[in-house]
């Protein structure tokens, strides 16, 4: 199953077409596409058999934020062992965990404006949590899962290495850094769910024909601590709630991991693509 805002207004998607919620269950559901996690299991189970006669076409250039206003939004740093190494860290032990603040989340397409010449990108696999979350087990963690969505996690690094301490939630949390979307996709989608492809692409946007490079090219199954093992640890230490978001750290590739580091452009367009959910689009101004 998988689900979409469309003009603030939750949708389930199917083959290019958006079924309006509210409306096909007469207001069973509320139109609001952050309150679903509240009701999640009732909603998965009408959404088994929704009658999509009353959809309609749509483009992913219309749709918002999936999860527009979660509570709660974890980021992990260092969870791919090839990044950690260009990063010039150790291997964490724990999760290293900071946050992005609700303001920087964005539209699978919106603009996103550099504030500086050290903007870089990190595509990651984020899951949407489905239902309140405390001291739950690694073998029992997906039972948590809403689904998996695409995010990246765009990262200002002068900002980040600014003062005596990183300021990893403020580098991260510049408006529009958090673009996530296009879909939520349920867990059972996947043919492997610890097995996800993740990129990626820049394209210079140029008049004479798109050039698109492939900047970072992974797969989830490589994550050092996995989906499952981080709500666990998480929820050792806080409660999880309905609709919070994890972005679950990104794989080699990006700019500050290399010499010299080359960042993110006006005029060229961040592709983000993860199987299985779809591309995010954003264009740099
Ligand atoms: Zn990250």
């Amino acid at each position: 199953m998988k689900i979409a805002n469309l003009k603030n207004r939750l949708v389930l998607v199917k083959d290019g077409r958006a079924l309006d919620v509210e409306s096909a269950t007469f207001g069973a559901f509320a139109a609001d596409p952050q309150d679903i996690y509240e009701n999640w299991d009732a909603f998965t189970e009408w959404g088994k058999s929704a009658d999509f006669t009353a959809a309609v076409d749509y483009t992913d250039d219309q749709l918002d934020a999936v999860v527009p206003r979660p509570r709660q939004i974890f980021a992990i740093g260092l969870n791919y062992r090839e990044h950690a190494a260009e990063a010039g860290f150790e291997l964490p032990t724990h999760p290293m965990v900071f946050t992005k603040f609700q303001s920087s989340i964005a539209a699978p397409q919106a603009d996103i404006e550099l504030p500086s010449n050290s903007v870089d990108y990190e595509v990651e696999l984020v899951v949407v949590i489905g239902k309140q979350a405390r001291r739950v087990s690694v073998e029992d963690a997906w039972d948590y899962v809403a689904g998996l969505t695409a995010g990246q996690d765009i990262s200002e690094r002068a900002v980040q290495s600014r003062g005596p301490a990183p300021q990893f939630n403020l580098a991260k949390s510049f408006p529009n850094f958090s673009p996530i979307g296009p879909v939520v996709v349920t867990p059972d989608e996947f043919a492997d769910r610890d097995s996800i492809r993740v990129r990626t692409l820049l394209s210079d946007g140029g008049s004479t024909g798109d050039s698109t490079e492939t900047k970072q090219d992974g797969n989830t199954s490589d994550l050092i601590f996995s989906v499952a093992e981080l709500i666990a640890r998480l929820s050792q230490t806080l409660t999880l709630f309905a609709g919070d978001l994890i972005f679950t750290g990104t794989p080699a590739g990006v700019a500050i991991g290399k010499q010299p580091p080359v960042f993110l452009r006006k005029g060229q367009t961040l592709v983000t693509v993860i199987d299985g959910v779809g591309e995010l689009r954003n264009r740099l101004v």
